[in-house]
């Protein structure tokens, strides 16, 4: 039966090229009455953390992408979270190592950059791979000695390696490109490639359908799997999603957060049928499907390479039809009280606008902001007596960038992050705020704007601060 899968690595927000991937999966694996297995690549554990595990797996059950075996729900082949499956791959390395495909290496990160330096000064090829393995005695003896050291993959000098994919037939890299891959970090934790791999095969993953990134690393896992004597699945590169522009998708240019777009309040069923028309379309043209639509008239061979535009002003369109077309009003009440216009939203925001409202009358402009999606702001709005416009660019700039490090949003966390900032930049707090308030809530008089963003959420603020500062 077909298996496939979705492999996110939890590094950060829930991002669309990730749903794309998974729907493409999903379609695949259903089409063929076969399964989708979700899979979490933790292995980097600097950088994984469990909110960005949660946001991810939430966010694709929001669009409907439901996974057969997962982390969440286990199945046959768990655990699904690689960062509890790390006894397996040191035995799989090291048994690459006793067949004599693979390698100890102790090189430190600073040999390495000397041994670079000086092939380049010499004219030579700087991809080290010969300098890398010592003597078996040597070895042997600093292991004993316990030294710090990695295990590498054996890769082949010259020659080319023929990768075959679904949509692009034979693909040609020269071996003279593939460097001697680390496979076990020397924390003893696997790199992507070999976790990667050992899971796709023990997993029983028949194809990997996955962005065309990861193209340059299907010599290495070729290889891989002939060195370990498994059957590859079948390879498929899927073109990556573009910006209008058509450079490749970046929240500089688009948001790329999933969370951006329900918080927006895009439909999700509207999401999932603009990302199955990214290189792909129904046999007969129609531009509104559903999920089930899709699945019943999947054919990966209707991909086309072309790279897809991601663009915010078609899916508004279209999520505009699916607003027209399938809600009723009951339906369409209902989804607006999901989505904002409800008793827990007014919970958490009356608390900041009870004491300053008069009338009731007051509370909708002084809430306004909290419902809307880009705000209309205009040069002017940022004009202040004692910031000139080079000092509201940078105030902007440097809060955007601090806040999107931010991964624990919370008030009192934005509000540390904006204190040190404006202390850094030797300005008042009251002055280094006023471009941030006019940013998040369009005027300077606003309630709390540290409440404000908390209650907006990172992916509006953020969104926000990016658009201020076009
Ligand atoms: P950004 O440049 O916006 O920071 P990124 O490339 O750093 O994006 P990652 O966090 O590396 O994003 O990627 C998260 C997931 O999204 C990965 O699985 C990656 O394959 C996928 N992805 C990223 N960009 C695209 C894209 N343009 N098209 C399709 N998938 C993408
Ligand atoms: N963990 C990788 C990612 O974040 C998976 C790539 C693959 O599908 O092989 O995209």
């Amino acid at each position: 039966t077909v298996r496939t899968r979705i492999a996110p690595s939890p590094t950060g927000d829930p991002h669309v090229g990730t749903a794309y991937v998974a729907l493409f999966n999903l379609c695949f694996a259903r089409q063929h009455g076969g399964q989708f297995i979700l899979r979490i690549e933790d292995t980097d554990q600097a950088r994984s953390t469990a909110e960005s595990e949660r946001d991810i797996l939430n966010a694709l059950r929001w669009l409907g992408l439901e996974w057969d075996e997962g982390p969440d729900v286990g199945g046959p082949h768990g655990p699904y979270r690689q960062s509890e499956r790390s006894q397996d791959y040191r035995a799989y390395a090291e048994q690459l190592v006793e067949k004599g495909h693979a390698f100890y290496c102790f090189r430190t990160p600073e040999e390495l950059d000397r041994i670079r330096e000086e092939r380049k000064a010499a004219g030579q090829n700087p991809g080290i791979k010969g300098d890398l393995e010592l003597p078996a005695g040597e070895v042997r003896a600093r292991l004993e000695a316990s030294e710090p050291h990695v295990i590498r993959m054996k890769v082949p000098d010259e020659g080319v390696c023929v990768i075959d994919d679904m949509l692009r037939g034979k693909v040609e890299i020269d071996w003279g490109q593939v460097d001697c891959q680390i496979l076990l970090k020397s924390d003893g934790m696997p790199t992507y490639h070999l976790a990667n791999v050992v899971d796709d095969h023990l997993m029983g993953i028949t194809h990997v359908l996955r962005g065309e990134e990861w193209i340059n690393s299907a010599p290495k896992h070729k290889l891989l799997y002939e060195y370990f004597g498994w059957d590859m699945p079948v390879l498929c590169h899927l073109p990556l999603l573009r910006n209008p522009d058509k450079s490749k998708l970046s929240k500089r240019k688009n948001p790329t957060s999933i969370n951006f777009y329900e918080r927006m309040g895009f439909l999700p069923e509207a999401v999932i049928n603009y990302l199955g028309r990214m290189g792909w379309s129904m046999p007969d043209g129609r531009e509104k499907f559903t999920l089930q639509e899709m699945i019943d008239h999947f054919d990966i061979n209707r991909v086309s390479l072309g790279g897809p535009v991601f663009d915010v002003e078609k899916l508004r369109w279209l999520n505009g039809l699916w607003l027209r077309e399938d809600l009723d009003e009951n339906a369409f009440i209902e989804r607006m009280q999901s989505w904002w216009f409800n008793r827990e939203a007014l919970e958490a925001l009356v608390p900041h606008i009870r004491g300053r409202a008069e009338v009731l009358s007051d509370v909708a402009p002084m809430a306004a902001f909290m419902f809307s999606g880009m705000l209309n702001l205009k040069p002017e709005d940022f004009a202040h007596n004692k910031l000139e416009e080079g000092d509201v660019k940078r105030v902007l700039q440097f809060a955007l960038w601090r806040l999107e490090a931010q991964r624990h949003w919370s008030k009192d966390n934005i509000f540390a992050d904006v204190k040190g900032l404006a202390k850094a930049m030797g300005l008042k707090m009251g002055d280094f705020m006023f471009p941030i308030f006019v940013a998040i809530a369009g005027t300077p008089n606003s309630w709390s704007v540290m409440d404000s963003m908390a209650l907006l959420g990172p992916d509006m603020t953020r969104s926000r601060l990016r658009h201020a500062l076009q």
